[in-house]
């Protein structure tokens, strides 16, 4: 079988989870075989951890250089590798940067590329899910080696020693790629709580919460969530923008989304319609939210979400 490569998604080695994700979608198609760029020393931890998640192979490029500058050399390398390997097909995370390095991938392996998929099937038919999520589509790469991004949470991570051999891999950076140095790069302040775009579950509130985003942070907690908001949140002062999801904000797929004191606007949909299971807790029970739920709760959530938490800590 081909091998399906998996760009590695990493911060100083550490590998992020939705990596493991596409090495399970990467099993169907053909054989894993991971891909790490990045700077000198930090393969072995990250090599290790993709074995466990069934890689066969584990490409690396361990360049200094290539760390020091935005993705242009990454796609460069990749593109090296793709020619070198000629894989059945090439599965990067749907971050700003993954579809950055896809889409430079894609014109210089004269491919196809497919960005944001939710689903990528044995044949590797992707599935899309496009406008604010009312429509599904289906499509195929039928040019070059087929490119893929993969939203996070599309797939679950899949534990099973794979060979995990490690091949270093020797590339030739040019000067046109180094166009954008990184200057400085500085890590989040860790909240404890899991990255918003990779969580499995999302708890969100809006204006409902009349800024008293406690009862939304607890039941996140107690389920080991990451926090979200609407834009009226964010537009009122009561949570920074980074933790917005919709059409201006962040998009999440994750396998359980909470709703609270959501109206459920079409930008916000935008943003966490193709999230698994989807609950609201509204006191309207008109709120258009409850269109697109699997469960609603009405009701006030200061009092809604407290109980709730209250359950979830005794089980
Ligand atoms: P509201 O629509 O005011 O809804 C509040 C809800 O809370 C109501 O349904 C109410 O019944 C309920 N509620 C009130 N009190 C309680 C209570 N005590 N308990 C339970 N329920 C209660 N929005 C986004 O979210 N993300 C985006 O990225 C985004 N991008 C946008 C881009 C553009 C170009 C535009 C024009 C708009 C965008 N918006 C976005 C804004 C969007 O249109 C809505 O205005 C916004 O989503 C509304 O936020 P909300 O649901 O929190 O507030």
């Amino acid at each position: 079988m081909s091998e399906v490569l998996v760009l590695v998604d990493h911060v100083d080695g550490a590998v992020r989870k939705p990596t493991f994700e596409l090495l399970a979608i990467a099993k169907k198609l053909g054989t894993p075989a991971a891909v790490f760029i990045g700077g000198a020393g930090e393969a072995a931890d990250a090599a290790a951890a993709v074995k466990k998640y069934g890689a066969e192979k584990v490409y690396v490029v361990d360049d200094a250089e290539i760390k020091g500058y935005l993705v242009a050399p990454k796609s460069e390398a990749l593109a090296q590798l793709v020619e070198k390997t000629s894989p059945a097909a090439v599965l990067i995370v749907s971050s700003a940067e993954g579809k950055e390095v896809g889409a430079r991938l894609a014109v210089k392996t004269g491919s196809g590329l497919i960005t944001d998929a939710v689903d990528v099937a044995e044949d590797g038919t992707a599935t899309q899910s496009v406008f604010a999520g009312n429509y599904t589509l289906t499509g195929k790469v039928t040019k070059g080696t087929p490119i893929i991004t993969v939203k996070p949470n599309s797939a679950s991570p899949e534990e099973g020693e794979g060979a995990g051999t490690v091949e270093e891999v020797a590339v030739t950076i040019s000067d046109a790629a180094k166009t954008a140095q990184i200057v400085a790069s500085q890590p989040r302040q860790a909240s404890g709580r899991p990255e918003l775009t990779e969580a499995a579950i999302v708890v969100s509130g809006g204006r409902g919460t009349g800024g008293d985003f406690a009862p939304v942070e607890k039941l996140a907690d107690a389920l080991g969530a990451a926090v979200g908001a609407s834009r009226a949140a964010v537009d009122s002062g009561w949570i920074p923008h980074t933790f917005q999801v919709g059409q201006t904000g962040k998009t999440v797929s994750p396998q359980l989304y909470v709703a609270n004191g959501i109206s459920g606007a079409i930008q916000h949909r935008a943003g966490m319609q193709t999230s698994k299971t989807i609950v609201a807790v509204n006191k309207d029970e008109e709120a258009p939210i409850f269109e697109l739920v699997d469960f609603g709760v009405v009701g006030d959530l200061h009092s809604v979400l407290p109980a709730l938490t209250d359950a979830v800590e005794a089980r």
